[in-house]
């Protein structure tokens, strides 16, 4: 079974994909919750954070360099968040690891 992302990135379901490489890719959110809600998701469909392996590592060093530079490319370089939500009492909805980037306005602290 394709997970939604992977279905994104084989043009099976409709998105604006906003960066590639050879190792990620990065979408708008469908459901945005700041003026800019960018997800960046490794190509390999790891689960969650909390299932990635010792061999995944260099993705995950990718996945946080690439963020500032597709924050950048979003024009939200002067202040973004990066949030992973790993498991159901965080909110995780969607099995395929990502990186929602979001930016554009005052964020709050503590998050909800
Ligand atoms: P999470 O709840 O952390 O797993 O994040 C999943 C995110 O995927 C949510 O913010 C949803 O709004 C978003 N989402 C769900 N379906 C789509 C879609 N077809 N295209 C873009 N984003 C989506």
């Amino acid at each position: 079974m394709k997970t939604l992302f992977e279905k994104i990135l084989d043009g099976e379901i409709p998105s604006k994909i906003v960066y590639r490489d050879d190792l990620c890719a990065a979408i708008n959110d469908i459901n945005p919750q700041a003026p800019v809600h960018v997800l960046l998701f490794p190509v390999k469909p790891i689960p969650r954070i909390a299932e990635a392996e010792e061999s995944d590592a260099a993705i995950l060093a990718h996945l946080m360099a690439a963020a500032p530079k597709v924050a950048k490319l979003c024009g939200i370089e002067n202040g973004f968040r990066i949030v992973i939500n790993n498991g159901r009492d965080a909110g995780e909805t969607v099995p395929h690891l990502h990186v929602h980037i979001l930016g554009g306005r005052q964020m709050a602290w503590p998050p909800g």
